[in-house]
């Protein structure tokens, strides 16, 4: 992996900039930082106006774990052209058929998860997320959701993240899927995506040279991610530099007027 914002790769960052590129951001852990409480989360004010500026400089997206209202109504005052929710099944209401599958695995875990201390079922439509950051004993709360996972009735896709178990349907598109959709939908030539998560493995794992920059906010071995951010303030610089870059290219187009 190597350091997005070093002085060596920053002058090709500019260039990835002048393209027709999609930037595309996972939100918790990414644009916002991880907190206890996740109705909580939200983005620190300088990166809500970032935000702001880069969606009036280029075409954006997010795609989160969260259902897409939730996440939409975190974004502040930022016009992001396309929210993807549910780790990339929802996009417009796409994930319908996937909601009966997840209604009876929801039913399943509350009776399978009833009596785990520290657990919370977070139902989302297309996904479920099973929370067991307050856990007491985390590491029992995990192994407990992993043996109720066994008896789900429907096929189902499991991926662990921090402090969380996420159940998705399976078969069904995940972040990867969804963001190259978006490219072609955005006619961008490359995409830029920001991730932090085990579920953005999807997009990190797609690699595409010269069509793709994926970036991990942290660094980690196990990572497919090409590039990382060293924290998640980091997020910061990153925008600040893709406001630069592009607000540079303006004024070089206007001059030339
Ligand atoms: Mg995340």
């Amino acid at each position: 992996m190597k350091r997005l914002l070093s002085r060596r790769n920053l002058q090709w960052l500019r260039e990835v900039a002048a393209r027709k590129v999609l930037l595309a951001f996972d939100f918790d852990g990414t644009l916002a930082p991880i907190v206890a409480e996740p109705g909580a989360a939200r983005m620190r004010e300088r990166t809500a106006r970032l935000l702001e500026q880069v969606c009036r400089l280029y075409p954006c997206a997010v795609i989160s774990g969260r259902g897409r209202r939730d996440v939409a109504g975190r974004l502040g005052q930022a016009r992001v052209k396309y929210v993807v929710g549910n780790h990339g099944v929802e996009v417009d209401g796409s994930d319908a058929p996937y909601r009966s599958t997840m209604a009876r695995a929801v039913t399943s875990l509350e009776r399978g998860l009833a009596t785990v201390q520290g657990v919370e079922l977070e139902d989302k439509g297309s996904s479920i997320s099973l929370h067991y950051r307050r856990a007491r004993r985390p590491n029992q709360a995990r192994s407990q959701i992993l043996q109720a996972l066994q008896v789900l009735p429907g096929p189902t896709r499991i991926v662990p993240g921090k402090f969380v178990i996420n159940v998705l349907p399976f078969g069904a598109p995940h972040k990867g899927d969804a963001l190259l959709a978006l490219r072609d939908a955005s006619r961008a030539e490359a995409a830029l995506y920001v991730g932090d998560d085990v579920t953005d493995e999807d997009v990190f794992e797609l690699r595409q040279p010269g069509r793709l920059v994926t970036v991990r906010v942290g660094a980690s071995r196990g990572s497919s991610a090409e590039y990382y951010l060293r924290h998640q303030r980091e997020i910061d610089l990153l925008l600040e530099v893709l406001v630069a870059a592009r607000a540079a290219g303006a004024r070089v187009g206007e001059t030339r007027e």
